[in-house]
């Protein structure tokens, strides 16, 4: 897979051309300009008749009539939210909006919350949010505290710097330098070892404009997420391409809740097999210029 990736990001330079062509305030994944139309995200067949009673977290969202799912909103390709037209959108999005089709719930019966990396076992644990789709590494920090469905999807830690940067060319360059990370990530936990000077923020999108008006010297998180970043700053920005840790996507939602981590996984079995994973990735995540990499298989967490 990660040989896969590294292919892709050699080729990527079309495609990220065609992806800065996006409108700025604009949806990330509108199709490109004076391109194909961009793959269009599947529509999920709500089920009908889910029983989940075991659950409390489903069994209260039932009551409700509705879905509370945490995700990012500044991550474009994977969460990010328009705010002039109020939509999400990105391979997160599709992610959350597969699962929660198949618990019962129509896309107009999630509501979204937008939850910083930071806050995220919080807002699970204290039932802020039922579900939490958001780049979401799982671990076994993460586990003591909240349960994972997943993996869906493996990025890995990687650097974002200034397109016509020559130093640094991996983490064993950023020995000195300053390096922008978002708080409670575990992307600020391992880059420390290599000895920069780490700032963290809320969000990774605070950290790209400290990196565009040079303030800092490289952003650092998961590829996944900075290719987003690069490709709308193709022209000043550029992913390093050494992506050096594994970072397993995973769906975060309440500990021991075992009906709902097993409903999550089904789902996403489900979609992965029927095609609509493959589909949503193109017309999101692939838009930041990688083909879709090999599904992982699911585990038990
Ligand atoms: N996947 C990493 C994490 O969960 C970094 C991305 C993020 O902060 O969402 O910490």
């Amino acid at each position: 897979m990660r040989v896969r990736r590294s292919i892709a990001v050699a080729v990527s330079v079309l495609a990220l051309a065609a992806a800065s062509a996006c409108g700025k305030s604009g949806s990330p994944d509108a199709a490109p300009a004076g391109g194909a139309a961009a793959a269009k995200a599947p529509a999920y067949t709500v089920k009908s008749g889910v029983k989940l009673d075991s659950s409390p977290t489903w069994s209260k969202a039932k009551q409700k009539g509705k879905l509370t799912i945490g995700a990012k909103a500044d991550q474009p390709f994977l969460g990010f939210e328009d705010l002039t037209s109020n939509t999400r959108t990105g391979f997160d999005i599709e992610i959350a909006k597969m699962v929660a089709a198949d618990l019962g719930f129509s896309a107009d019966q999630i509501e979204w919350k937008t939850i910083n990396s930071s806050n995220r076992e919080t807002a699970i644990a204290g039932g802020q949010v039922d579900l939490y789709v958001g780049t979401y590494t799982i671990n076994d920090g993460r586990k003591q505290q909240i349960s994972f469905g997943g993996p869906y999807y493996i990025a890995g830690q990687d650097l974002l710097v200034k397109k016509d940067n020559t130093t640094i060319t991996g983490p064993e360059s950023v020995s000195g330098k300053n390096v922008c990370t978002a708080t409670g990530s575990t992307s600020a936990k391992n880059i420390t070892k290599y000895g920069p000077k780490v700032t963290t923020y809320d969000t990774y999108s605070q950290c790209v404009d400290k990196l565009l008006n040079g303030e800092v010297d490289a952003v650092t998180t998961d590829d996944a997420i900075l290719k987003g970043y690069g490709a709308k700053n193709a022209g000043k920005l550029k992913v390093v391409g050494k992506p050096f840790t594994s970072e397993p996507y995973g769906v975060g939602l309440g500990h021991d809740d075992q009906a709902l981590r097993d409903a999550v996984n089904e789902a996403l079995k489900a979609h992965e097999d029927n095609g609509d994973w493959k589909k949503a990735y193109d017309a999101t995540l692939g838009l930041s210029g990688a083909a879709a990499p090999e599904v992982p298989p699911l585990q038990a967490y």
